[in-house]
């Protein structure tokens, strides 16, 4: 471990809580230098939708590499773009009924919400975003100053300007109407709001807490954006690509965003890869104008549309999505039951995104590493106090899996409460 205390960089995080020496994984599991395995419910913070190394992908990459199939290539046309593009278009858009222009921006999130806070203003001309409490969309400086978290933000070192929050779903635990503020403030002159670019949106916030708008919420949303002429941003880089079930997580909601970002699932073998999805009314970009050296990572478009192929051509993985999602709310009922005579808490989320938030400072944090080094499970926390315990296992995670990991999380939520 002395390399890394030794020559990285404070910076480092995930790592602290899981202080062991990863060499190999497979799945849902991982192995460290010393053999041991390890359950993995972190799913790569969302990146990891079908496991580790999946062997459905496998073969396809390697034989890319082995042909010297072009791996770097800006954005130059190559026969794995194109068949991604192919794919993409016949798999995932028009069966949904979605006409969305592809831009492949910087292959990480962050880079994808850029491009869309970019291009939002570019279209309308206004600098003011609206985004929402909780908010969570990267840590370059666009994406920083539409997102929610203090500590976050005040690593930008400047003022983050030209974003204004707006409560999410349920933030005031429904005492006031939907977009009562936001609607009051869009329609008085005194209000001091100045006209908005766009909102963006997560439809269930994953790093603010596992918090699901409701489809009525983003139906409003929808509604409200399109009669004010304010453009709509969904985020669905953590909640897209099946995580919460359907393919875009709006699906649900029967919503058409006017633009998405998706990123981390979707090369689907954890290689880096982005997507901004465009209305074609609203593809005014001038070619260059947002650029960057590694937008063509061709072995991850070799991956993306063989995932596409092997879980999307019809619905049975948003089925088995949504039944293990159920299992997962079941478990978490039976603790929080279990459990909050002693400690208050309440499970939360949607699809296989699903939380438990304890009331008390601390307890989450406490599940997750006694998790981690009685049962060797990895679990993250998330919410502005880390006070939830985030589940995000692999879509692929088998049944018998999951039973072993929400056992491991029932018997640490119990030895962390004594309840
Ligand atoms: C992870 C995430 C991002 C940022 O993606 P990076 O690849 O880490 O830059 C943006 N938005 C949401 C909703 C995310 O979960």
């Amino acid at each position: 471990m002395t390399v890394f205390e030794d020559l990285e960089s404070q910076v480092r995080s995930y790592c602290r809580n899981w202080p062991v020496v990863f060499d190999t994984a497979k799945g849902s599991r991982l192995t460290d230098v010393d053999g041991n395995s390890y359950l993995d419910f972190f799913g790569g913070a969302g990146a990891l939708n079908y496991g580790h190394n999946p062997d459905e992908l496998k073969p396809a990459l390697i034989d890319y590499l082995t042909r010297d199939g072009i791996t770097h290539g800006l954005d130059m046309y190559t026969v794995a773009k194109g068949e991604f593009l192919t794919a993409f278009e016949d798999i995932i858009l028009r069966p949904r009924n979605l006409d969305y222009k592809v831009q492949f921006p910087g292959p990480t999130g962050a880079n994808a919400v850029e491009a869309a806070l970019k291009l939002a203003r570019k279209i309308t001309g206004n600098e003011a975003m609206i985004n929402f409490t909780n908010a969570f969309h990267g840590m370059t400086l666009g994406a920083l100053s539409v997102t929610g978290n203090s500590m976050k933000r005040g690593g930008a070192g400047i003022p983050l300007v030209h974003s204004t929050p707006m409560p999410f779903d349920n933030y005031f635990e429904g005492k006031f109407p939907d977009f009562l503020w936001f609607e009051k403030v869009l329609d008085d002159s005194g209000s001091s709001l100045n006209d908005p670019a766009a909102v963006i949106v997560e439809t269930v916030q994953g790093e603010g807490g596992l918090n699901p708008a409701r489809v009525e919420w983003l139906q409003g949303l929808r509604e409200l954006c399109t009669r004010k002429g304010i453009l709509m941003i969904v985020d669905d880089v953590q909640m897209g690509c099946g995580r919460t079930g359907p393919f875009f997580s709006f699906e649900a909601a029967g919503i058409q965003p006017d633009i998405v970002t998706i990123s981390k699932s979707i090369s689907g073998y954890g290689l880096p890869m982005a997507l901004v999805l465009i209305k074609p009314e609203l593809d005014q970009w001038g070619a260059g104008e947002h650029n960057g050296t590694f937008r063509g990572n061709n072995p991850a478009f070799v991956t993306a549309t063989k995932t596409l192929q092997t879980w999307w051509t019809d619905d049975a993985f948003e089925k088995q999505t949504i039944r293990k999602g159920e299992k997962i709310e079941e478990a978490f009922n039976a603790i929080v039951s279990e459990t909050s005579p002693t400690v208050e808490c309440f499970q939360k989320g949607r699809g296989m995104a699903r939380g438990i938030q304890f009331q008390q400072d601390g307890l989450a944090e406490e599940v997750a590493a006694k998790a981690f080094e009685q049962h060797r499970l990895l679990l993250e926390t998330a919410g502005p106090q880390d006070q939830v315990l985030k589940l995000l296992p692999p879509l692929t995670t088998s049944d018998d899996e999951l039973d072993e990991g929400l056992a491991i999380i029932a018997e640490s939520v119990r030895t962390v409460t004594g309840s």
